[in-house]
């Protein structure tokens, strides 16, 4: 018999996990629950990543029209601003919602509504190349 401990490496940020350094190191680096991720879709646009703090002043001004000026109309910023985003959260925040059920939950909520595929599409049409796949 042999015995196998196997690394994991574990997001800072949310709750992925994985056993590969170089993926999870990636994943934390562009997450979009890290307050100061680096944004793959801004450096598509030479665009600096606009921080949190100013994207949530944006929001409580003008809603997503606001954010999305405020974002560059990034929409995997806007997705972070949305997500990092204090007032959404119900209390108490269920606690067995997934990953998904949360970002459906908050890109549905009336403080929040953002539509990131549209977003997606939006930008995608705006500069057309391949969707990397966030
Ligand atoms: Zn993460
Ligand atoms: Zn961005």
């Amino acid at each position: 018999m042999r015995e196998r401990t196997v690394r994991r490496y574990y997001c800072d940020h949310c709750k992925k996990a994985g056993g590969s350094r170089f993926h999870m190191e990636s994943h934390e680096k562009h997450c979009t629950k890290n307050p100061d991720r680096s944004c793959r879709m801004c450096d598509q646009l030479g665009e600096c990543v606009t921080p949190v703090p100013v994207m949530h002043d944006a929001m409580r001004a003008n809603g997503m029209a606001g954010l999305r000026e405020a974002s560059n109309r990034c929409p995997a910023c806007m997705l972070t601003a949305v997500r990092l985003f204090p007032m959404v959260y119900p209390e108490p925040w269920p606690a067995k919602m997934t990953d998904a059920e949360e970002s459906a939950y908050l890109m549905q909520s009336d403080a929040t509504a953002l539509d990131y595929k549209a977003e997606c599409a939006r930008f995608w049409n705006d500069l057309p190349r391949d969707d990397p796949g966030y």
